[in-house]
């Protein structure tokens, strides 16, 4: 799934190509994508809006949108708000719908990655620029999501309400973590992947995080120091800044919006990694299921308290 650096790095992206364009046309063969308002709404609204901003809220991809009305004022602006969930990307290019039977079959025109590598391929969604240029949503499990409100509603919508705190917030400090790691007792992994708790960090994040604390995913919240907590926020800081220099991990789908690979997965410590000498140690890397979700570690670097 994509975590903060992968969608950081395609609203980056997004932000130098698509902001400033309008919105003609948009297609698609997966309506249950759309989980608000109904498709018959959605593309009525959605043409003829221009595309002002977009921001990354935890892992959310935000589309600020300026509909094109008589008396435009700010309150008619929507918001279009993008979950890639597990395998959803956006990519940037130029697709030809065909029609085979009862069946339409979505032809990548732009050469490279975007028309070779099968990841790209898995097109859901098409948004049609008022340049010629498309948007395309790429979603091999079908599990994106998306949602089209007023503006003004966007406080209210739970996928934004109830996020914690950005992992690069000035609110996430060792007292704030510190405080929620004593309430709780248990291990302190699937606490730093709740959204609630910390948002934008993941599985992938999670570990390489707690690798570079030197904290076993295992560990109990409430037995960890001020100081190790302080050392989780910031390795968790730094790793993330690590893979935005690389533009993200590919090991699985995740791809940008040129349909480029990104280079975390060359440098990744621990995910991912079971049976592989520590980059540190040697020491084989070992996988633990907590909860629903594998972990991976070193048990030499990261000592069970
Ligand atoms: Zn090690």
């Amino acid at each position: 799934m994509p975590e903060l650096p992968e969608v950081q790095t395609i609203v980056d992206d997004l932000k130098k190509r698509v902001v400033g364009k309008t919105i003609v046309d948009f297609w698609t063969d997966t309506p249950k994508i759309i989980k608000k308002p109904s498709l018959k709404e959605f593309r009525k609204k959605l043409p003829g809006s221009l595309i002002v901003d977009v921001q990354r809220i935890g892992k959310n991809i935000v589309f600020t949108l300026k509909l094109k009305t008589k008396k435009s004022s700010s309150d008619s602006n929507m918001i279009m708000l993008v979950h890639q969930k597990m395998t959803g990307h956006f990519l940037i290019g130029n697709w030809d719908l065909k029609k085979v039977g009862r069946k339409t079959i979505v032809i990548p025109k732009t050469k490279g990655p975007i028309s070779s590598d099968k990841y790209n391929s898995y097109i859901r969604m098409i948004f049609y620029f008022d340049n010629g240029t498309q948007m395309a949503l790429s979603d091999l499990r079908k599990f994106a999501k998306v949602i089209l409100i007023p503006q003004k509603d966007a406080d209210n919508l739970k996928d934004l309400k109830d996020l914690g705190p950005d992992v690069f917030s000035k609110k996430i400090d060792s007292d704030y973590l510190y405080s929620i790691f004593q309430k709780r007792k248990k291990a302190v992994k699937p606490i730093l992947l709740e959204q609630q708790v910390v948002s934008g960090i993941g599985n992938i994040y999670g570990d390489e995080s707690l690798f570079i604390a030197g904290i076993n995913p295992l560990t109990k919240s409430n037995i960890l120091s001020k100081k190790e907590t302080a050392k989780i926020i910031n390795s968790a800081r730094k790793v993330i800044k690590k893979s935005l220099k690389l533009r993200g991990i590919s090991s699985s789908d995740y791809r940008d919006t040129y349909g480029e690979k990104g280079g975390y997965d060359k440098v990744r410590f621990v995910y991912d990694r079971e049976g592989l000498p520590c980059r540190i140690c040697q020491t084989e890397i070992k996988r633990v299921k907590i909860g629903q979700r594998s972990s991976y570690f070193c048990s030499h670097c990261q000592k069970l308290k």
